[in-house]
Order: structure tokens, then C-alpha cells, then sequence
């Protein structure tokens, strides 16, 4: 018998491991550029062009692990029928002495990832959508000619990748969570282990600001649930600076009393009441205007 099967859940969470890992590999290019304020300097755009220009390769190497997580998690939904289904077809193919002994699934050989749309379509309830299949197909021919020749010829855009991502993951998981699966990636992953977690909502803070920034209003509301457009408010939960606003009034009403986060994901209760230093008019319980940052201390005298 073949031992060792894999579970639709092993597949998942192996594919959200490399879309997080690919996402993480862009962002880290970003975060290179906003480290060198290359924006104060770069008069002509010259050296940012450059900079795109010579990360090509870890651009690619985002490619192929978003190809990888597609390739996991359309085998987590055919595991969801049945793993054999993941098995290749042809018996001659099999390994030797199958039919004697136990041999472990990793032994044998699984389909190829250009039927994988297929056979999810053809065994599972619910198809995937044309959109994906493009999009699966566009990443698949690119990823080969990124690992097979030298001189691809393939272009990546940094922008064009996150969309992918996000679109793969809207299509393949969840339409609407990955900012709750990110801040989940972001806190438990291998780093966490040996660093504190602490410093984790201030990075992922500058993370989605850097992606929204990038995004339309309309993607930043598909994928991360909120307006752009929206004024954003200091979380007094996340204990950020206050260039990191990421809260926003909940409901959006002039006498709403909430702020919900995106990136902590926690409500807080705030007061409305005019700031002494600003426009805004939304303070925390201990009088911290949350629009400007400045402590509006009642004075004792
Ligand atoms: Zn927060
Ligand atoms: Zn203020």
C-alpha cells in the first residue's frame, strides 16, 4: 500500500507558507528602497529604474515560489477528493515492487502541474475560475523559462507580483482574509522563534501601507477590506509611531466611538473631542490625539 499520504491540510499550509514567502521577498526590496530614502535623491527616477533593473533575480525567485504555492494549493483542494488523484496514472510509472511492499507516497510520481487545473476542476464541486487558469498559466510558462534558460527575456514588475499574489490567494483560499493570514504568517513564523514578536505590528504597519500604496482604492478594499480613502488613525493598541495609521473609525461616523485596526485587528474605545494641536478630533482614553499624536494633557494647576 502507498504510506505516508498527504492531507489537503499539509498542502495548504505548505502553499500559504510559499505565497507568504514570496510576498515577504518583494516587500523586502521595497523596504531596501524606503531604507536608502532613495525618493529625497533620486531626481530623474535613474536609480530607482537601476534598482528594479539588477533585482530581477530575486524578483524571479518570487515567481517561482508563487508558482510553488499555486502548485500546493490546487493539490490541497484534489486532496480534499482523494490524494491518489495526485498520483500519476500510468501503473509502468509506479516505483518497482509497489505491488510487494509499503512505499511512501514522496516515491512516487505525482502529475504534472499543467493538468493540475484540470483534474481540480474535473473532480472537485466547486471550479476554479477562467481568471485563475490565465493567470496560473501566465506564471507557469514564465517560472520555466526563468529556471531553464539564462536569458529568460521574462520582465517582472514588483507591483504585477503582489497583485498575483493576492489574486492566488483570493481565488485559492479566502476571497477577502489575507491581511488576518499575514499578520498570522508575520507572528509565528521561523523568525519569531529566535527574534521577539514585539516589533511585528510596526513592521506589518509599514507593510500595508507600502502595499496599499501600490494598490487602487477598489483592490485595497478587495483584498485588505478597507477604503483608502478613509482617514487612518495612530492604534493605540499597536504602540506604533505616528507615521503608522492603520485604524480606522468603525462605523465612519462623526460620533462613532470605535477604532478598528487593521493590522493588530483589535477595537478600541476613543473619546471625540477636539485636538489642541491639530484638525482631528479623535483621542485615546488617556487624551493621545490619534490623528497627530500629541498628548492633550489636561493641566493641573
Ligand atoms: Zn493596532
Ligand atoms: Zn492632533
Amino acid at each position: 500500500m502507498i504510506i505516508d499520504l498527504p492531507t489537503s491540510l499539509d498542502f495548504k499550509l505548505s502553499g500559504l507558507c510559499y505565497l507568504n514567502l514570496s510576498f515577504s521577498r518583494v516587500l523586502r526590496l521595497l523596504w531596501h528602497l524606503d531604507e536608502s530614502k532613495v525618493q529625497a535623491w533620486d531626481d530623474d527616477g535613474s536609480a530607482t529604474s537601476e534598482y528594479w533593473e539588477a533585482a530581477q533575480e530575486p524578483l524571479a525567485t518570487a515567481v517561482t515560489l508563487l508558482h510553488q504555492a499555486c502548485e500546493f494549493l490546487i493539490k490541497g483542494l484534489i486532496c480534499e477528493v482523494s490524494p491518489y488523484l495526485l498520483i500519476f496514472q500510468s501503473p509502468n510509472s509506479w516505483p518497482s515492487g509497489c505491488s510487494t511492499k509499503n512505499i511512501s507516497f514522496s516515491e512516487y510520481r505525482t502529475v504534472d502541474a499543467q493538468d493540475l487545473v484540470k483534474i481540480a476542476n474535473t473532480v472537485c464541486e466547486k471550479r476554479l475560475p477562467e481568471k485563475f487558469f490565465t493567470l496560473f498559466e501566465r506564471l507557469r510558462r514564465d517560472r520555466n523559462k526563468l529556471t531553464h534558460t539564462a536569458k529568460s527575456g521574462v520582465v517582472i514588475i514588483h507591483v504585477d507580483i503582489l497583485k498575483d499574489i493576492l489574486n492566488t490567494y483570493s481565488f485559492l483560499v479566502h476571497s477577502a482574509d489575507w491581511v488576518e493570514q499575514r499578520r498570522n504568517y508575520l507572528s509565528n513564523n521561523y523568525e519569531t522563534i529566535v527574534y521577539s514578536s514585539d516589533h511585528i505590528n510596526c513592521y506589518y504597519a509599514w507593510e500595508l501601507q507600502k502595499v496599499a500604496s501600490l494598490l487602487s482604492p477598489s483592490e485595497v478594499k478587495k483584498f485588505f477590506g478597507y477604503y483608502k480613502k478613509q482617514r487612518a488613525y495612530i492604534c493605540p493598541a499597536c504602540d506604533c509611531t505616528e507615521e503608522f495609521k492603520v485604524a480606522y473609525l468603525k462605523p465612519n461616523k462623526p460620533d462613532s466611538v470605535s477604532l478598528s485596526c487593521i493590522v493588530c485587528g483589535e477595537s478600541t474605545p476613543v473619546i471625540r473631542k477636539s485636538c489642541k494641536y491639530c484638525k482631528g478630533n479623535v483621542l485615546s482614553k488617556s487624551n493621545v490625539c490619534l490623528l497627530c499624536g500629541s498628548p492633550n494633557e489636561i493641566l493641573k494647576l
